[in-house]
């Protein structure tokens, strides 16, 4: 049953990582044919096999050579494993929210390290995930939450700027999914996991206070955390 689960996240973490690749390529259609991203040469289905496919082609395109990003491999992994992990910590219909709200991190994981940006559709399908998760009776409070975090942030961000409006927009849906605490608490997770990241290349000069820090991957991450260990 693992298996099953994990063969299922990472076809979807594929899938997730084309439409976060081809989110900036207008030549490359979401649901055309399956080609190579570089040379446009059509796939064969042993060269889509998620996971398995880029071991096959020892990291490359088999027509022009080039190298597949390793990013592609490490989203469906991580796509499996989210997926399993979904299978074991949930169930009835939060499983089809939680779904779209993981993959929807996911996606706005990669278009943020990709082209430094979440697009807007992360949003709506964030909000969909949260109305599965939510109990009808818990709308109106979510909802006067959602508005309160979103004018809150607003105000912080005029005053300090320190955030991109997308990080703004992708907090305040995630105050949908969880209490406000655990909210702040996976700000912390992402805010810490950062520092970790960027202090040693800040101490070693190879970043700068003005170089704009990527944040949607490290927010994905502490809601993550927070989802999948219902913390109290
Ligand atoms: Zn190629």
């Amino acid at each position: 049953m693992f298996l099953f689960y994990f063969i299922i996240g990472s076809c979807f973490g594929s899938f997730v990582y084309l439409c976060a690749y081809r989110y900036r390529q207008p030549s490359l259609q979401i649901f055309h044919r399956s080609v190579c991203d570089l040379c446009h040469h059509p796939l064969s289905w042993k060269e889509m096999i998620p996971c398995l496919s880029w071991f096959y082609l020892y990291g490359k395109c088999r027509w022009c050579h080039s190298k597949i990003p390793i990013y592609s491999l490490f989203c469906e992994l991580l796509g499996g494993i989210l997926s399993v992990l979904i299978f074991l910590c949930f169930d009835g219909k939060d499983v089809i929210g939680v779904y779209l709200v993981v993959f929807s991190l996911l996606y706005c994981s990669c278009t943020d390290i990709l082209y430094g940006l979440i697009p807007d559709r992360t949003h709506v399908f964030l909000i969909f995930g949260a109305l599965f998760v939510l109990e009808p009776h818990e709308y109106l409070i979510s909802f006067l939450v959602f508005l309160a975090v979103f004018i809150v942030l607003y105000f912080i961000n005029i005053i300090t700027e320190g955030l991109g409006w997308g990080d703004i927009k992708l907090i305040t849906c995630l105050s949908l999914l969880m209490k406000p605490y655990l909210l702040v608490f996976s700000i912390a997770i992402a805010s810490c996991s950062a520092l970790i990241i960027f202090l040693p290349m800040f101490l070693q000069k190879k970043i700068t206070r003005s170089t704009k820090i990527r944040f949607g991957p490290f927010l994905s991450f502490g809601a993550l955390i927070c989802l999948f260990f219902k913390l109290p």
